[in-house]
């Protein structure tokens, strides 16, 4: 599937750093930082710095270079939050029925609390 990006999206513009982040991590491809509407104590966003829209554009398009530097920034993200002990989530929202808000390929890392079922019914 050939996704077409939105340079105007709002990590597009942290990304040039139009718009400031609070940032937990960040390597050559890849950045994390916090979410600025935390849904648990634990709330970090990790994002490559390449244009993928979603998690299926950047495992599809993406070089095997950011793929591991992604992977692995996503690891080191995990360490520094401490989250392996009780667990956590990893979100990535895709388009109009995963409900994506920002069109730059996201994932979630959620911890800090017991987050409950996966979903709720609809
Ligand atoms: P999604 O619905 O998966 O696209 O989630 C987008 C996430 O981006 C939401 O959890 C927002 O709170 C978060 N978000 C939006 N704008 C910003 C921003 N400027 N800095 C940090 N997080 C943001």
């Amino acid at each position: 599937m050939a996704y077409s990006y939105d340079d105007e999206n709002i990590f597009a513009k942290i990304l040039r750093g139009e718009i400031p982040n609070d940032t937990v991590f960040e390597t050559e491809h890849s950045l994390a930082f916090n979410d600025i509407r935390p849904q648990a104590p634990i709330h970090v966003l990790v994002i490559p710095r390449g244009k993928y829209v979603n998690y299926d554009d950047f495992a599809a398009n993406a070089s095997d270079e950011e793929i591991l530097d992604y992977t692995r920034a996503i690891a080191k993200v995990c360490e520094m939050k401490g989250v392996e002990a009780e667990g956590f989530r990893m979100i990535s929202n895709a388009g109009h029925n995963g409900v994506q808000e920002v069109p730059h390929l996201h994932v979630h890392i959620l911890g800090g609390r017991n987050l409950g079922r996966m979903l709720t019914p609809a």
